[in-house]
């Protein structure tokens, strides 16, 4: 079976908000790993003007530490940035792709309305973050239904199945990622929503910016109701985890200074 490992790469501070976290997946299959988001990268790390630009690091409240970097965080685990074959983005924001270019040889697996959407030059996606030329891999829609959902199987070559689960609306080809753990998944929901409290109430502080950074908001909305429903009907099978909210950490998990 397919082992997850649960890593922050990166912190998020905007005034006024709680902080917030880049809550990726490593997953390790006998030597091989795939990312799952990257978080904020050495490149953000090492020039951040340069590569983001003020106007978005104070936005979005970039904090920059390089041992938080995706790299620094499987090293620290004991594992080879090297053996990273496999990069899946549940979408290509800046705060999820900056680590994209630290793993260069990774194929970059991904929905195939996102990739469109960065080809377009959408306003949201930093250029400099694809500048390497990711090996992408894209997935259209698919006929396969997982707890009533849309399920995109991904090529990772893995004991454990992983698909893509599109919930759109944040970006226009934002997906989820389920890991099948037995009976059991993982649905890592990237930004679907920011805090898990979105989940039980409408009116939460930070649905209004939910609502002006998506690219769809009838799309996201309707993606929330259905993880809604997903953990109303199959909280006994599946497992929700978001990318920002550090309360979903694992338990015991290192939480950024002063959160
Ligand atoms: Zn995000």
């Amino acid at each position: 079976m397919t082992t997850i490992h649960h890593l922050n790469c990166g912190t998020l501070r905007v005034s006024g908000y709680p902080t917030v976290v880049c809550h990726c997946l490593l997953l390790e299959d006998s030597d091989r790993l795939a990312l799952v988001d990257t978080g904020i990268g050495l490149h953000d790390v090492r020039d951040p003007d340069g590569r983001l630009g003020r106007q978005l690091i104070d936005l979005a409240g970039f904090q920059f530490h390089e041992p938080d970097t995706a790299v620094r965080r499987i090293e620290a685990l004991g594992r080879s940035p090297g053996a990273v074959q496999h990069v899946v983005l549940t979408h290509a924001d800046p705060d999820h792709a900056g680590g994209l270019a630290d793993f260069p040889k990774a194929q970059v697996h991904l929905s195939e309305e996102e990739r469109a959407s960065v080809s377009s030059g959408h306003w949201r996606y930093v250029p400099a973050q694809f500048a390497h030329g990711p090996d992408w891999k894209t997935y259209g829609p698919s006929t396969r239904s997982w707890f009533g959902l849309e399920a995109r199987p991904l090529a990772l070559g893995f004991s454990s199945e992983v698909l893509l689960i599109p919930l759109f609306g944040h970006t226009l080809g934002h997906c989820g990622v389920a890991v099948r753990q037995g009976e059991r998944w993982l649905l890592h929901v990237g930004d679907a929503y920011y805090l898990r409290a979105e989940l039980a109430m409408d009116d939460h502080p930070v649905s209004q910016m939910a609502a002006q950074r998506a690219d769809d908001d009838a799309a996201r909305r309707a993606s929330l109701d259905a993880l809604r429903r997903l953990v109303r009907d199959h909280s006994d099978e599946v497992e929700l985890i978001g990318y920002h909210d550090l309360s979903e950490l694992p338990a015991g998990y290192p939480l950024p200074d002063g959160s």
